[in-house]
């Protein structure tokens, strides 16, 4: 392992923030460390100035990685690739994290993940499917939370990302399409522009691209679009895990 590259993803969240902090006080001096970010034009714009805090927190710059073929817009990628999800996954994290992570990554990169005390689970489940192949997960390894993390990043005298002051589970976009009712809910309240967007990507693409289902009623478990979602609860923190490179490696490595 001495030649290996620690590679660590910063999704501009707090657990790979202190994951990444994490992996550079083990490693720094006995092997090349990268961090390494994508760049999703429908994040919030605070987290370009948390991923400064963290470069100055770091001692060391991340390297940006930009899909200049849909300029790291998630509606793009959905127009033209006519489709947005489906039980694979998303679509946006496929062509603006992954891509960009497979024409990057070297064979003997090891991989840091951002895997959480909670989702320790998760974290066995990716080793059980990936036998042989190393990667570190120091979060869990050091038992540290979500709330853990991002009480170090605040100890640290940086501030959160703006989406985690407003109540999210993480910093993803603002409108993932991986969020359930409650949560769409939230985004139409809290970012209508960006909650319209997604509606306009679906009166073009019609129901192959609806992703929200009935949970009761005559109708249930058919799907319905965003525009048609009725009122009720909004809730922001329904458990969405974070966006990153490696989380849609694992989800992919699950689903093979
Ligand atoms: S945060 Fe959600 S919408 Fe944004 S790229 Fe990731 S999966 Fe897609």
């Amino acid at each position: 392992m001495s030649a290996a590259r620690i590679v660590c993803q910063f999704s501009c969240g707090a657990a790979s923030a202190v994951a990444t902090k994490l992996a550079l006080a083990q490693y720094t001096g006995k092997h090349k460390v990268e961090i390494i970010n994508a760049f999703i034009k429908q994040e919030h714009e605070d987290n370009r100035r948390f991923l400064g805090d963290c470069e100055r927190w770091f001692e060391r710059p991340i390297t940006q990685l930009r899909n200049d073929k849909y300029d790291g817009d998630i509606v793009k990628v959905f127009r033209l690739r006519q489709f947005i999800k489906g039980p694979r996954g998303a679509i946006c994290t496929v062509e603006l994290k992954r891509k960009l992570l497979d024409r990057w990554k070297q064979p003997s990169d090891v991989i840091v993940f951002g895997f959480t005390a909670e989702e320790e689970d998760r974290w066995e489940d990716w080793m059980q499917a990936n036998p042989g192949r190393i990667a570190l997960a120091p979060l869990v390894t050091a038992g540290l939370t979500k709330e853990d993390c991002k009480a170090m990043v605040l100890r640290a005298g940086i501030r959160l990302p703006v989406m985690y002051e407003l109540g999210y589970d993480n910093a993803n976009c603002k409108g993932c399409v991986k969020g359930g009712e409650g949560y769409w809910r939230a985004i139409r309240h809290d970012f209508p522009g960006e909650f319209e967007s997604i509606c306009l990507v679906q009166d073009e693409l019609g129901p192959g691209s609806w992703f929200l289902r009935y949970r009761s009623g005559p109708k249930k478990d058919q799907r319905f679009p965003l525009r048609d979602l009725p009122d009720g609860p909004i809730v922001r923190n329904e458990g969405l895990p974070s966006c990153s490179f490696f989380c849609e490696m694992a989800e992919q490595d699950y689903a093979a």
